[in-house]
């Protein structure tokens, strides 16, 4: 199928500028204001935020309740509830008053959908941030004879969505809560495809016409989405999101996500292809990782991605080669050993190299190194520095014993 091409950004005007030497190996988060949800803060130089999404109906409360609190346990920071109508939006009351009593009280968001304008209202009250999708909040029906948008028509349009916005916005500033303009690429509005195309383009002006609007009734606790499912889709938006907001002035936290990513290994690739892209570019504050599969899934997914560019640490980080003619044990089920046996010190860098040859050189940075010496030995290392060789069976034992002598062993 022949698609639409993709405006190409300008790669000198895009590209971050160049960091110090000293900052080398480091990635340089794009300055923003934070945003506060609930009791977590998005932007503003805080670690990115960790979301999901619950697929419990939001009715069902008790279901909901339990599918929030089962995905804040494995470590999801701001959980999103969708809300198609009003009973669901008071459903939320109920949810939060639940959660406060049995659990604790987590950043709720309310998606919002077609002219939700009422719905937005009533559900603001009960959740930290409402996410409104410019494209469908002010519902045009597409006309198949359209052949041109006077711009008469387009500043009623525009007009239209400011009314309704208002109250919303007053409403959120007033109670101190937050908004996500969440721009999807699947659902732009009419007249936005009709002056930009289906492109990246008329994605950022979407979302600029409602960071106007808001910003025209002083309020600025926003977050800024512009997912697609199209991978270079979805970074050209979000590249080209920030550049124009550099220009603008303006420095509100970003919300990085690939839609319908799918499921198993290639959903998983597709969204760390498009997240961590950007995030490697010092662009983004939050994350989702969109899965057709259970939520609970979705969040090591989004760990992984933030330990591997350094930008979170909340599991061991193990260095290990991939093995070949030289490796002196076998290496999957010794850092499968090792690996079960150290998994919970959150915080430490544990190497398993199978020789010496290259694998004290490559494993520098690693607080530990279990390292394969000759066959039968292995060379234990703190740092650079080798401290003892021991025989194979009694290698992951030792390696243990070490990390006791230097009081940094915990009890999982
Ligand atoms: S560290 Fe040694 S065993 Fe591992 S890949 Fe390199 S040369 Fe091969």
């Amino acid at each position: 199928m022949q698609t639409a091409p993709i405006e190409p950004i300008d790669r000198q005007q895009s590209a971050p500028a160049a960091a110090p030497l000293e900052n080398l190996g480091t990635i340089q988060r794009r300055k923003t204001r934070p945003v506060k949800v609930g009791n977590v803060t998005i932007g503003g130089g805080y670690p990115v935020v960790v979301q999901s999404m619950i697929n419990e109906d939001t009715l069902d409360i008790d279901g909901a309740v339990a599918g929030i609190r089962r995905l804040h346990e494995i470590g999801c920071e701001i959980m999103r509830v969708t809300v198609p109508s009003m009973a669901h939006a008071r459903a939320l009351a109920e949810i939060r008053t639940k959660l406060q009593r049995t659990y604790v009280n987590v950043p709720l968001v309310a998606d919002v959908h077609h002219n939700g304008m009422k719905i937005a209202l009533e559900v603001a009250k009960h959740v930290d941030k409402v996410r409104i999708n410019p494209g469908l909040y002010v519902f045009e029906k597409p006309k198949d004879d359209r052949t041109e948008y006077t711009q008469a028509e387009f500043d009623e349009i525009g007009d239209k969505i400011r009314e309704t916005l208002k109250p919303l916005v007053l409403s959120l500033k007033e109670q101190g809560k937050a908004m996500r303009i969440g721009v999807n690429h699947g659902s732009l509005a009419e007249r936005m495809l009709f002056t930009y195309g289906d492109t990246p383009q008329g994605m950022v002006e979407s979302a600029l016409e409602f960071i106007r609007i808001c910003e025209e009734l002083d309020f600025r606790n926003l977050v800024i989405s512009l997912k697609a499912s199209r991978v270079p889709v979805m970074i050209a938006a979000y590249q080209l999101m920030a550049r124009r907001m550099d220009q603008l002035g303006m420095d509100y936290p970003l919300h990085l996500g690939v839609t319908e990513a799918g499921d198993g290994e290639y959903g998983r690739i597709k969204s760390t292809a498009g997240i961590a892209t950007l995030l490697a570019q010092g662009i983004g504050d939050t994350i989702r990782v969109s899965l057709t599969e259970a939520p609970e899934k979705e969040i090591p997914v989004c760990y992984g991605i933030l330990q591997a560019l350094g930008l979170r640490k909340t599991m061991v980080e193990y260095v290990a080669c991939p093995s070949c003619g030289r490796t002196l044990f076998n290496l999957e089920e010794v850092l499968h050993k090792v690996r079960s046996a150290t998994a919970h010190l959150t915080g430490l860098d544990i190497a398993v190299m199978g020789c010496i040859v290259n694998g004290p050189g490559e494993m520098a940075d690693a607080d530990y190194g279990y390292v394969g010496k000759t066959p039968g030995v292995i060379s234990l290392y703190r740092g650079k520095e080798e401290i003892k060789r021991v025989p194979e069976e009694d290698g992951v034992a030792e390696l243990i014993a070490l990390i006791k002598d230097d009081d940094r062993w915990v009890e999982p």
